[in-house]
């Protein structure tokens, strides 16, 4: 059994426009159709049993119905993170229906919500989450679709996590897309979560092994970020590696199910 820890999908009716247009912005190809039935036959073909599905809400009225449509979705297999606008004025109040519908987290992502993830106007928000035992699933590094404004620097992760210690935060695309020097320069074998999509197909396999290797072994998790990747292809990245097979198990499915139970109330 496997868990990836960052996918996405969208409501039936907006797949078909919000798939084109996403592909058109950061010129890449999606792997599926944008539907959680798509999502699913993916998760089948590659043996994966559960996905965290991510949603981001580009404007603060986005909020209701990105909880209502999470709701609708969640199963035993598709672990829904709704997501808050930074700008919204009822941030700490949204954050509590969050936990109270009994989520497990929210994802961000600051190039589509325009924010610094170390700038003090968002630090109610992450007290507001640690509050509630929630994760926080936040993209870093730079972004395929945006020019390369430092906003979710290896650095600033580090002063997020050493002002926030109780924050879950979870870092993705093996602590910061595209500035992976600069990861193990700063953050690799300190204690932060990293989900490593969109990571294996950029670095040397040499660099990618030995940042995993280096890295605390309970703080890594595996994510495809599908449909912007395949599910299979990215497992497969992770297995030609040669890690040493409980290492593989704890990227693919223990960190995650520890996670997982250790979170909301
Ligand atoms: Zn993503």
């Amino acid at each position: 059994m496997c868990i990836d820890f960052h996918t996405h999908a969208f409501p039936d009716h907006l797949a078909a426009t919000a798939i084109p247009y996403l592909e058109k912005e950061g010129n890449i190809q999606a792997r599926l159709d944008g539907t959680t039935t798509d999502l699913l036959r993916s998760m089948d073909r590659a043996g994966i049993d559960k996905s965290v599905l991510c949603s981001i809400a580009t404007r603060p009225e986005q909020f209701d119905a990105i909880l209502a449509w999470s709701g609708a979705i969640r199963s035993e297999r598709l672990v829904p993170l709704p997501s808050v606008h930074p700008e919204s004025e009822t941030l700490t109040e949204q954050i509590r229906k969050v936990a109270d519908a009994g989520f497990v987290g929210i994802k961000l992502h600051p190039y589509y919500q325009q924010f610094t993830m170390d700038e003090e106007r968002i630090f109610p928000l992450y007290e507001a989450l640690i509050r509630h035992n929630l994760l926080l699933v936040i993209h870093t590094g730079y972004d395929i679709a945006f020019p390369r404004t430092p906003l979710c620097t290896p650095s600033r992760i580090l002063a997020v996590s050493e002002r926030f210690p109780d924050l879950l935060l979870i870092t993705t695309h093996l602590g910061g897309w595209d500035d992976w020097d600069e990861v193990e320069r700063l953050l690799i074998g300190k204690p932060i979560h990293m989900e490593i999509s969109f990571a294996l197909d950029f670095l040397e396999p040499e660099q990618a092994r030995r940042m995993l290797s280096a890295h605390p072994s309970d703080y890594l998790l595996f994510g495809s970020d599908s449909p912007w990747a395949d599910q299979g292809e990215s497992l497969g990245m992770l297995r030609a590696l040669n890690l040493p097979d409980g290492l593989i198990r704890k990227i693919t499915r223990h960190n995650a199910e520890t996670l997982l139970t250790r979170v909301g109330r």
